[in-house]
């Protein structure tokens, strides 16, 4: 397949190919399109031969759920049952980094949702896929579009390793803002009321979706390896994610014994270190990849995936990356990394 790679700086002057790519979409093809998390991977979502093809192009288990995309959280209600909570969620937070998971409507084919009764829908903050849901008159259903199994895509050249040849069409909109996929909430209820299961952790943090529902749980696939034979509730968390094929190794003390351990590690072999800003001067200019300042987390959001791609090139016999803590947007950053290090966190 021919793969067109579209550049768009600028969405009102490029209105013509926009509808182009749209008309891709309506036709059953495959597009790329930039969003403030990640590239997605967009295919009709009322078509269950458009999901298929999404599965394929991504090497995706047809068992993991797509997300539909919808130019506005209102729209969302004609394919999943919604209420007062998914409204007060959407007022809060969309258009933005929040994908809500709802039971779906029949018109969303058990292809787009991996066989469950339930649907992820997410309004993206991005002009160019605003722009191309509103000439949508379906729902755009779009996994991250790498292939199954790589760091997630933050520009359109990541895409292009990835996907070219395997999809219509590319939109190449600049680098994606956050860097970091949707935050994953569903909605659930027991005896004592309406509550939110944190599927993914990502930019709408858990702090903030406590400022519209008082009760938020950490789904335990969120934080934890499953042990053998457990299902996650988000299907997603099953797979090996996000991972170099250099080993990678998080580590976790205190700053000062960490810095240690890699003056003492580069010495010893050759490594690719993903360090903060301030270790640069003590360490050896040697495949470092600086993910930002230590507190700037919205950097190392911004940055991760990209560096674990660089620095998977270096050919190092091993990669190096810290330990994320947990507070606010920490969370998103912790879950990703334990996902590419596969779970291995190396105390220092
Ligand atoms: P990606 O599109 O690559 O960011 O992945 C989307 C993720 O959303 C999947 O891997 C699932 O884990 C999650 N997801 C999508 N739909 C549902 C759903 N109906 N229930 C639970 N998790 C979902
Ligand atoms: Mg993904």
């Amino acid at each position: 397949m021919q793969t067109e790679i579209i550049r768009i700086t600028d969405v009102a002057s490029s209105r013509a190919e926009i509808k182009q790519a749209a008309a891709v979409l309506r036709a059953g093809g495959l597009v790329v399109f930039p969003t403030e998390t990640v590239y997605g991977l967009g295919g009709n979502g009322l078509s269950a031969t458009s999901s298929k093809k999404i599965y394929a192009a991504k090497g995706r288990p047809s068992n993991n759920p797509l997300i539909i995309h919808v130019d506005t959280p209102h729209e969302a209600e004609k394919y999943a049952f919604a209420g007062d909570l998914y409204r007060r969620l959407a007022a809060a937070f969309m258009p933005g980094p929040l994908t809500v998971v709802l039971p779906k409507r029949d018109c969303i084919p058990y292809a787009t949702t991996g066989g469950l009764d339930t649907v992820a829908v997410r309004c993206p903050d991005h002009p160019v896929a605003h722009a191309l849901l509103s000439e949508c008159d379906f729902p755009v259903a779009a996994p991250s579009a790498n292939l199954s199994g790589k760091p997630s895509p933050t520009t359109a050249r990541h895409v292009i390793t990835d996907l070219s040849g395997r999809v219509d069409v590319i939109i190449d909109g600049g680098e994606s803002d956050i860097g970091l996929e949707s935050t994953i909430i569903k909605i659930d209820r027991d005896e004592a009321g309406e509550y939110l299961t944190l599927l993914r952790p990502g930019a709408i943090t858990v702090d903030a979706l406590t400022c519209v529902c008082e009760r938020v749980i950490i789904a335990p696939a969120v934080l934890e390896q499953l042990g053998e034979g457990e299902r996650p509730l988000s299907p997603g968390m099953m797979y090996r994610h996000y991972a170099p094929t250099t080993p990678l190794v998080l580590l976790d003390g205190d700053p000062a014994h960490v810095l240690a351990y890699l003056q003492k590690e580069q010495e010893a072999r050759s490594c690719a270190i993903l360090c903060y800003l301030e270790e640069i001067p003590h360490l050896k200019d040697v495949h470092l990849f600086p993910v930002g300042g230590r507190e700037d987390l919205s950097t190392q959001a911004h940055s991760l995936f990209s560096l674990l791609r660089e620095a998977d090139k270096a050919g190092a016999d091993v990669m190096y990356a810290h330990l994320p803590d947990t507070n606010g947007l920490g969370l998103a950053l912790y879950n990703r990394m334990i996902r590419a290090a596969a779970h291995t966190i190396l105390k220092v």
